[in-house]
């Protein structure tokens, strides 16, 4: 629980040798934006554990990152992550389709290809930015039985209530749905292309999440109740196993009033079938015995997965509760999107492209080139402006907007790595 706390909690655990702790997260947010995290932080930083072929992120992954630092030991269940990546993409793909007929929906349609494929961002930054874990899950049973009042929905009340260090260990995941409504409405009003997207695709990933029961519990894993591997086996094997043959037309979004009432509905619907996804899972496992298990083959390692015929009976006895919940993301995926748009005042869309650099890329570019990041001040400063549109850009303004001055490395090896890739 030691390394869930830290992580949760956004302690900073990896970095680039000799630098102070502001130039680390500029310089590692900044790289984690250009997909560099896995390459060169992984390397460098030892931040980024190897990780079992094709695996993805799950709660326990993003939790305990030090868990996955012996990939020597397979971890029974799925080789995806949550919602498999598999899952995540359709959920967004699928989204784009419940949008009504009309600007929007057009403009989705013409960027569906990059809202799937970024789907699963807020996973791959997972180790590179302090306080991405918490927003992919909340604790529920961590404030009392089911529906859990003692925890007040307003951020502000709960903050008062339990504190902040509290509320990021237990996760922050419905409040930072409705930060990122608030981005995506922001987006639409500057109108640039690709913000709009990420924002888009990546409040996808978070609702998603969501609507995972056991990104709601404690028991994230099964492993407070000898079920290990439970959570990549029902938000992945099985989606993956069969989810060809879901019923995708889940009925056209809508224009959503109270953003705040829809979201915490969906993380008490998740929280309410916690105790059916471990019950049923335990009863099954105790006819089952090891006949659960099959063993995979990846590259040159042997994983232990659970069997199509486990996987079958599990899903069965589940009664359709997988298929309902990936509908039931996709529509408040789509009405989400729907609902900020209008709520921006229904701007009217750009027609760039979505692979146009966006102002934090530019930023980076000139940065590494020596061209403009230093020029307001001699010891590597960002210009203030600068500063805050790097923390807002990748969703730190909360917790760094206090910090007027954020550095930049002046380590020539750091920034000739960024320039390499
Ligand atoms: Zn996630």
């Amino acid at each position: 629980m030691g390394n869930i706390k830290r992580i949760a909690s956004g302690e900073w655990r990896g970095g680039v040798p000799g630098l102070c702790r502001p130039q680390r997260v500029v310089f590692s947010l900044l790289a984690a934006l250009l997909g560099l995290a896995g390459s060169w932080l992984g390397a460098s930083a030892g931040a980024s554990p190897a990780e079992p072929a094709g695996m993805g992120c799950s709660p326990m992954q993003l939790r305990s990152p030090t868990q996955l630092r012996s990939p020597t030991q397979p971890l029974p269940g799925s080789a995806a992550g949550p919602w498999g990546f598999w899952g995540h993409r359709r959920i967004n793909r699928q989204a784009v389709y419940t949008i009504p007929s009309g600007p929007l929906f057009g403009f989705f349609k013409r960027h569906i290809g990059w809202v799937e494929a970024h789907a699963v961002d807020p996973d791959k930054r997972r180790y590179a930015v302090p306080g991405e874990a918490p927003r992919h899950y909340i604790d529920l049973d961590r404030y009392g039985p089911w529906p859990h009042d003692s925890l007040p929905r307003d951020w502000d009340s709960a903050v008062a209530r339990y504190g902040d260090s509290t509320l990021q260990a237990n996760g922050i995941a419905p409040w930072h749905i409705q930060r990122m409504m608030a981005r995506l409405r922001w987006a639409f009003r500057e109108g640039e292309t690709r913000n709009i997207l990420k924002q888009a695709a990546e409040l996808g990933h978070y609702v998603a999440d969501l609507h995972v029961p056991l990104h709601c519990t404690e028991n994230y894993n099964g492993q407070l109740t000898g079920q290990k591997g439970i959570h990549g086996f029902w938000e992945s094997r099985l989606p993956e196993l069969f989810g060809e043959a879901y019923d995708y037309w889940t009925g056209g979004a809508d224009y959503i009033p109270d953003v705040s009432a829809v979201v915490w509905q969906a993380a008490l619907e998740s929280s309410a079938a916690v105790d059916s996804v471990l019950s049923l899972e335990r009863e099954l496992a105790g006819a089952y015995g090891d006949a659960r298990y099959a063993y995979d083959r990846r590259g040159e390692r042997i994983l232990r997965v659970h069997s199509q015929g486990y996987a079958a009976a599990y899903h069965e006895v589940l009664d359709g509760m997988v298929e309902r919940r990936l509908r039931k993301s996709i529509r408040t995926v789509g009405s989400l999107w729907f609902t900020a748009w209008v709520d921006a005042g229904r701007p009217a869309l750009p027609d760039g492209e979505a692979e146009a650099p966006n102002a934090l890329e530019r930023l980076a570019e000139r940065w590494s080139t020596g061209s403009g990041a230093t020029a307001d001040s001699a010891d590597g400063a960002l210009p203030n402006g600068v500063a805050k549109l790097v923390a807002s850009e990748i969703g730190l303004l909360d917790s760094l907007a206090a910090t007027d001055t954020l550095l930049v490395p002046g380590n020539e090896k750091a920034r000739a790595r960024l320039h390499d890739h």
